[in-house]
């Protein structure tokens, strides 16, 4: 029988847990106990259901381009609750100048499918519309200074190089901001844009190589973004009831774990349990933390930086949201640049991005708060963070009236910033954790901190671990 440990009940662990169950329901000889600190499973994954609203205390959907959420939606039963955002009215805007300006249609992050697209909008001077139309002229050029294998730069730089310094400040910041509370001049290119790397190295121009991929799609396009009709928390749920309950220890925080004689040894206050094998699904700097008397190399390498973040979700009632005059589409980003020490970064209109996610006629908001706003605001009592997200998204869509539900989550360093420099040292990383058998890391300090990616890297690691 193999004991394996899982340190942390995040997303990842607990799809790390439910694997190891599966395996053991179809016969493998394994025995595995979830370590969570807190008193409830999913980490950031958490929804909230009231009156009919359905509120994402973190993660609200994933890319639909990643399968692996959508695959093990499937897996657990759940394929009927799957639900695309309504990209018939996707459209996002940016807080610009006092008032809520849109952001061209037809935008990959920053980069336009169709140039005319930008033609119009008020966002752009006619030096930032002359960069984007002639960064297809300039393939041949780009492609051969791109950036070579084995290198990395600043999202930024990267940016700058092919639409200058106005699009990097207007469309990359804001969109990096609100979705990693990220810094752009910070951030690894390579880490948290791969797919646009690959690109200039095929194509040179970016813009070309969008329209190239929507020339080959033949016109067929899904929707950007995934969920789950009940709310994300519904995958913990299911995954939930297929664990055994004396598998799962909540509030018993790991103090630390150790390897001797070819065992690992995982210590709580109750005391200290063997292991085959531990997965530690902790935050980077708990991680840090559990890695230093192990491997300080490697718990070295787990230095970075993490982003905190402030939730808000306001729901409205159908005859208060009839006060509302919230413009159509998914919500709106805040250019950090702009951003006050209060401002939110970014703020969506849940019920126009998904369906279900309020009663018939209410309206249901979410405010973002990162970094500097998100300090502040941590140490502040709900009624207080809840009165800030009003002042604030009443500057962009008007006076709001009394919210019929109010939310409010705090999630300290949830969001690692990936670094120039971080797929290296993830490489690096690898090779120490290869020489301590038995020894996985998962979460999402390494790979992505997108929901597919951190399921595909928990199951993968439980399978592999009865291989
Ligand atoms: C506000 C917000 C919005 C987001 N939106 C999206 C989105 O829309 N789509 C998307 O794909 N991703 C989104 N993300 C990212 C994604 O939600 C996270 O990357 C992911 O949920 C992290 O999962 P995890 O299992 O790695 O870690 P976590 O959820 O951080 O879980 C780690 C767990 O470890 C526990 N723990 C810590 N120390 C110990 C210890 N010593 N012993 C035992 N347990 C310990 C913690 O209590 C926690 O439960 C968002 C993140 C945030 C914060």
């Amino acid at each position: 029988m193999k004991r394996i440990a899982v340190v942390g009940g995040g997303i990842s662990g607990v799809t790390a847990t439910w694997q190891l169950a599966r395996e053991r329901a179809a016969g493998r000889a394994v025995e595995c106990v979830l370590f969570e600190a807190g008193a409830r499973l999913g980490g950031t994954v958490e929804t909230e259901r009231r009156d009919g609203f359905v509120m994402e205390c973190g993660p609200d959907s994933w890319v639909t381009e990643k399968p692996w959420a959508r695959e093990l939606a499937g897996e657990l039963g759940l394929e009927d609750e799957v639900i695309p955002s309504q990209d018939g009215i996707r459209r996002t805007y940016l807080f610009w100048g006092g008032r809520l300006v849109a952001l061209p249609g037809s935008m990959r992050m920053m980069v336009p499918v169709d140039l005319e697209a930008i033609a119009d909008s008020p966002l752009f001077s006619e030096t930032a519309r002359a960069a984007y139309r002639h960064e297809p002229e300039r393939a041949a050029e780009l492609k051969a200074t791109a950036l070579p294998e084995g290198r990395d730069e600043s999202v930024a730089s990267f940016v700058r190089r092919h639409f200058g310094e106005e699009v990097t400040r207007t469309v990359a910041a804001p969109l990096l901001a609100g979705v990693f509370g990220g810094d752009v001049e910070t951030l690894s290119v390579r880490a948290v844009m791969a797919p646009f790397v690959k690109m200039e190295r095929e194509y040179g121009s970016l813009i070309v190589a969008l329209q190239q991929r929507r020339a080959q799609a033949g016109g067929t396009r899904s929707s950007v973004f995934t969920t789950l009709k009940p709310g994300l928390g519904t995958f913990v749920e299911a995954m939930a009831q297929e664990i055994a309950p004396e598998t799962v220890r909540l509030r018993t925080p790991v103090e630390g774990i150790s390897r001797t004689g070819g065992r690992w040894q995982v210590w709580t206050a109750a005391g200290v349990e063997e292991f085959d094998a531990v997965f530690v699904a902790t935050p980077a700097h708990a991680t840090r933390r559990l890695m230093e008397p192990v491997d300080a190399e490697a718990a070295a390498l787990l230095h970075m930086d993490a982003s905190s973040a402030v939730v808000v979700a306001l729901a409205f009632d159908a005859e208060r949201a009839r006060e509302l005059k919230i413009p159509e589409g998914f919500g709106y980003l805040v250019p950090p640049q702009d951003a006050g020490e209060d401002s939110l970064l970014a703020c969506t209109f849940v019920n126009q991005k998904f369906r279900h996610r309020a009663p018939e006629g209410g309206v249901l908001l979410r405010a973002f708060f990162g970094s500097r706003a998100a300090g502040k605001l941590m140490g502040l009592a709900d009624e207080a963070v809840i009165e800030r997200a009003r002042e604030q998204m009443a500057l962009a869509v008007g006076e709001l009236p009394e919210a019929t539900h109010g939310l409010v989550r705090r999630w300290p360093l949830s969001l690692p910033q990936y670094a120039v420099g971080h797929p290296d040292r993830m490489r690096q990383l690898e090779q120490r954790v290869a020489e301590l058998p038995g020894l996985r890391l998962l979460g999402n300090a390494y790979y992505g901190v997108g929901l597919p990616d951190l399921m595909q890297r928990a199951r993968a690691a439980a399978r592999e671990a009865l291989d």
